[in-house]
């Protein structure tokens, strides 16, 4: 089975772990950079974008991250996470930066003060069956994408999941609902990717 990091300097990182055990992933948390050295692929939690961007770069991980996302290591990150995949912030708090690796425009707690978290049913392409249940924590959405990049889900006219090439990522939480199909989605992606590299 395929080893699969999970960023772990904040956030919900141990939801990962289960629902990336489950989804049958070698799962462990990824603090330095030899750690991140020895993943074949990692998923940045939930969280807070702007902590989660300071501590990498305390951390010396900052340009590692980039470095493999860059080199094509499969990504996947949810909310916080997928801000940190973004190549562009609309609107960045001071001092905050981003891996990038996907062409797009993400709004920070874009669904709005008297809806900072909600559910809603999605419907993610690449997922057969019944609708993702989202579960969304003051989350953000894709403003705009570029040519590369796949828009796989939308709620309320709003972008809410994308694909660029390896990296994955979702505006709402698939590790807090006990539904595992996003990550092993993304576990297939790793497989293929491993398949590709041999
Ligand atoms: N609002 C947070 C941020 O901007 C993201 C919230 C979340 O990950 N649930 O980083």
């Amino acid at each position: 089975d395929p080893v699969v990091g999970v960023l772990a300097l904040q956030g919900d990182v141990r939801e990962h772990l289960i629902a990336l055990a489950a989804a049958d992933a070698v799962a462990r948390p990824v603090r330095r950079p030899e750690e991140l050295a020895e993943v074949d692929a990692l998923v940045i939690p939930g969280g807070e974008s702007t902590t989660i961007s300071k501590l990498a770069v305390l951390f010396g991980v900052m340009e590692p991250l980039r470095a493999r996302v860059r080199a094509g290591m499969p990504v996947y990150g949810t909310c916080a996470g997928l801000i940190m995949l973004a190549d562009k912030i609309l609107d960045p708090r001071s001092g905050q930066e981003t891996i990038g690796g996907i062409d797009m425009i993400v709004r920070r707690n874009a669904f709005g003060r008297q809806n900072e978290s909600f559910e809603a049913a999605v419907d993610v392409r690449g997922i057969a069956g019944d609708a993702v249940e989202g579960v969304f924590i003051r989350a953000p959405w894709v403003e705009s994408v570029g040519a590369e990049t796949e828009v796989l889900a939308e709620h309320d006219g709003h972008i809410v999941a994308v694909r660029q090439g390896n990296a994955l990522a979702t505006s709402f939480h698939p590790e807090l609902t006990g539904d595992h199909r996003v990550h092993a989605l993304f576990v297939d992606m790793v497989h293929a990717n491993r398949a590709s590299e041999s």
